[in-house]
């Protein structure tokens, strides 16, 4: 549970990343964040958060004396980070944009079955970019070959383009906790990682 994920929100109060539960309870004690109570974002010192009693049936933080409530949202109250925008152009975050899709048939894949196209070919000078790769299957890939989409008679399902990034990126689907989402955008919320390597 100490490595479980916790939400990190800079000082104005922007989701910037994840840690470990564990890791956020150090910048607690330390002072260098505060605990976000989910139901009503009041925040807590590590004394506050700690006279606060773990619900029933909610895990909780053994210590010594007591348990404490595990922070799944903390707030920075250091120098403020600002949040990262830029997702790099990567193999990996193509196969998480695109979802493990075909973006020709809209047809799911396991990552095996699905390759890098580049939608203008390189043999026809489209470049190696967000917006000119999208995943294929190998028929699809086939069926195209080198031709541009009208020569193909074929069509995205969705336009490709670079993607915004979000603390959710870091986290399996599974393990993100229903009390970040009043701070993490919904169109990350669903965002499929189960294939991640
Ligand atoms: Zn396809």
């Amino acid at each position: 549970m100490l490595n479980d994920p916790t939400l990190v929100l800079n000082r104005s109060w922007v989701a910037i990343t994840t840690t470990t539960v564990w890791s956020a309870l150090g910048l607690v004690c330390r002072g260098a964040a505060k605990v976000i109570e989910p139901e009503t974002c009041i925040t807590h010192d590590l004394r506050s958060w700690s006279d606060l009693r773990p619900k029933d049936g909610e895990p909780s933080i053994r210590t010594v004396r007591s348990s404490i409530r595990v922070p799944e949202i903390i707030v920075l109250t250091e120098h403020d980070s600002p949040p990262r925008r830029s997702v790099p152009f990567s193999r990996r975050n193509l196969y998480r944009r695109d979802g493990y899709r075909c973006q020709y048939c809209g047809k799911g894949q396991s990552a095996a079955e699905l390759s890098i196209d580049h939608v203008v070919p390189r043999s026809r000078g489209g470049r190696t970019t967000w917006d000119n790769c999208v995943l294929s299957c190998i028929p699809c890939n086939v069926k195209k070959g080198s031709r541009l989409l009208n020569e193909a008679g074929m069509s995205l399902v969705a336009p490709p383009g670079k993607p915004v990034w979000s603390p959710c990126l870091l986290v399996n689907k599974a393990n993100r906790r229903p009390s970040w989402m009043q701070f993490v955008s919904d169109a990350y919320w669903g965002v499929e990682l189960e294939h991640d390597d």
